[in-house]
């Protein structure tokens, strides 16, 4: 029985990390942020995204579902294939305005909360912003992976661009910075918790980082 709780900024490489120990211990993987931005295009799409007194309602009637495959989750949102739409441009610049209102926020942790209770054997690792605090405290592992500013913008460039020039990375502030703005209003993943382990992945590589994490595993 493994919980393993991984929050932490965007571009910190908390996803790649989290994917890799799924993979490698044989554990589901819950990748939370899919089903906010699940969510978000779902409000989107009813036109309701900037109404946030319609956005817990229109959560809680959704058909959800996401797979728990350790190289990511397919996403279906009443019954269509939104694996790739949820990463678009359009979904990542507009997802907080979901993430930001705490009912909506509620109604995904209950959800959370349920499919981590289901899958406590063999495992699981679960991975978002407020994983370590809210959804699962009591995990057996709980990390906060950050880094630099500009590790975190020059990854994210990388991923979008393929290549950290200037202006790829000018055109990933907003996804990086803005957005960790917006979201750390309500959840908090700059600082560790108490019993939180702060790994800083700046001038680690991938491999590295898991290996820190596998060190917190009970009996490691
Ligand atoms: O991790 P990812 O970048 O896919 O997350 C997308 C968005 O979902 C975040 O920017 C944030 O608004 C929201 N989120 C959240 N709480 C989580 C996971 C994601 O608010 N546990």
């Amino acid at each position: 029985m493994t919980v393993i709780a991984i929050d932490g900024p965007s571009g910190s490489g908390k996803s790649t990390v989290a994917k890799a120990l799924a993979a490698r211990l044989g554990l589901a993987y819950l990748d939370t942020g899919a089903m906010y931005r699940a969510a978000a295009l779902a409000a989107a799409r009813a036109g309701l995204l900037d109404q946030p007194e319609a956005l817990p309602g229109l959560v809680k009637g959704m058909a959800l579902e996401i797979s728990l495959a350790a190289d990511g989750p397919a996403v279906r949102l009443d019954g269509e294939d939104v694996t790739e739409a949820i990463r678009s441009a359009a979904v990542s610049g507009s997802v907080s305005k979901l993430a930001t209102v705490i009912p909506a926020r509620r109604v995904l942790v209950d959800r959370q909360r349920a499919i981590v209770a289901a899958h406590r054997q063999p495992g699981i690792v679960v991975e978002g912003r407020d994983i370590t605090t809210v959804v699962a405290p009591e995990a057996d592992v709980r990390v906060l992976i950050t880094a630099s500013e500009s590790a975190r913008l020059r990854r994210r460039a990388l991923e979008r661009h393929g290549q950290a020039d200037a202006a790829a990375m000018a055109a990933t502030v907003d996804e990086v910075l803005r957005r960790d703005r917006d979201d750390s209003t309500v959840a908090e993943f700059v600082q560790a918790a108490p019993g939180v382990t702060l790994i800083d992945s700046s001038d680690l590589s991938i491999e590295q980082t898991v290996a820190a994490v596998l060190k917190l595993l009970p009996g490691a």
